[in-house]
């Protein structure tokens, strides 16, 4: 059985992205799956509070909703050894690495109003990982070096403190469906685009507002016979719609217009979103079971992650 962790951080509201890329990934790898909303991670840039919490509860209700009910959920900041972890290896750091990591570089370095929590999340990032000892972390391109620091952080550790971590190897993840921008397909819908923007679908968008953001959607001018084609360079915007179409069960055989093609999507990723919606509302309504269920996983977490930090802090001197 291979341990899978993954985690995803409130730092906005759920995609479609999201539902087709990760959770449905994750919903195939349930058993030893460790699933964590990181809501510390959501801390590193400035942040409402309420906001937060607003969006910590529905990623977490979301996640049981897409059907993640075998595997072990969890808060991050419920499960107090990745903090603590965490600390020891910003103790196992130094400033020139994280000063390399190409994030920081272009999120917050020379600004500054950056927050220190940006400049040291590579360490949390590290200490999430290696308190689960997975021995392999999938993980996209724009992480990948974020594991290779876990890796250099925990070889560094193991080699002068004494043998404490697993070595995780990065792994490529298995090819979900990336859907992108519906008005910039040349980038990733993102759950921290501007949710007025229209590019992105959320998870909790109702039917018309889904209509609305795919009928505006970017396709192009062409409007010959075969159109309605997948060409991820030329014609980007049309190709986003047929993969999306595809990855929601639909199907484009027989489809020559533009609005043909906007309403098959539009139904395929309604008929997607209903049933996710629907047992949201029904979690959403009984808010101490989702609240027994996270309780549930993060006694498991604690327990799984604390002897991993009893040996780092032994093992470091404390
Ligand atoms: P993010 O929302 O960027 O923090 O990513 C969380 C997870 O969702 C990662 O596993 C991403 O690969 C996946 N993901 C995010 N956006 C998309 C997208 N537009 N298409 C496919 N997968 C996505």
């Amino acid at each position: 059985m291979t341990r899978t962790l993954s985690l995803l951080t409130p730092s906005g509201r759920l995609t479609l992205g999201n539902l087709l890329g990760a959770l449905r990934p994750m919903r195939e790898r349930q058993e030893d799956g460790f699933y964590g909303v990181s809501d510390l991670h959501a801390m590193t840039t400035e942040h409402d509070p309420a906001l937060l919490r607003e969006r910590t509860v529905e990623m977490a209700t979301l996640l049981l909703a897409a059907g993640l009910t075998e595997a072990t959920l969890f808060r991050q900041s419920r499960v107090p050894a990745h903090a603590q972890l965490a600390y020891l290896l910003e103790c196992t750091a130094t400033t020139g690495e994280l000063n390399r990591m190409v994030q920081f570089k272009e999120k917050g370095r020379a600004v500054g109003s950056t927050r220190v929590s940006l400049f040291t999340y590579p360490a949390l990032m590290a200490a999430d990982i290696l308190l689960y000892r997975p021995e392999q972390v999938p993980v996209g391109d724009d992480q990948r070096q974020h594991v290779e620091l876990t890796r250099d952080l925990a070889l560094r550790f193991n080699r002068r403190y004494g043998q404490v971590f697993t070595v995780p190897e990065v792994a490529t993840p298995p090819v979900g469906a990336r859907v992108m921008d519906l008005l910039e397909p040349s980038r990733k819908m993102s759950k921290s685009a501007d949710p007025s923007s229209g590019g992105s679908v959320f998870l909790l968008d109702p039917p018309d507002v889904v209509r609305r953001k795919v009928a505006r959607a970017v396709t192009d001018s062409d409007a010959g016979m075969d159109a309605v084609r997948r060409d991820r360079d030329a014609k980007p915007g049309v190709t986003n719609l047929l993969d999306v179409l595809e990855a929601c069960g639909g199907s484009a055989e027989g489809i020559t217009t533009y609005g043909a093609l906007k309403k098959a999507v539009t139904d395929a990723v309604v008929a997607v979103l209903e049933p996710l919606q629907v047992r949201h509302a029904e979690l959403a309504a009984d808010p101490a079971y989702v609240a027994e269920r996270y309780a549930a996983g993060e006694a498991r977490c604690r327990e799984v992650t604390a002897p991993v930090l009893a040996a780092a802090e032994a093992a470091i001197g404390l």
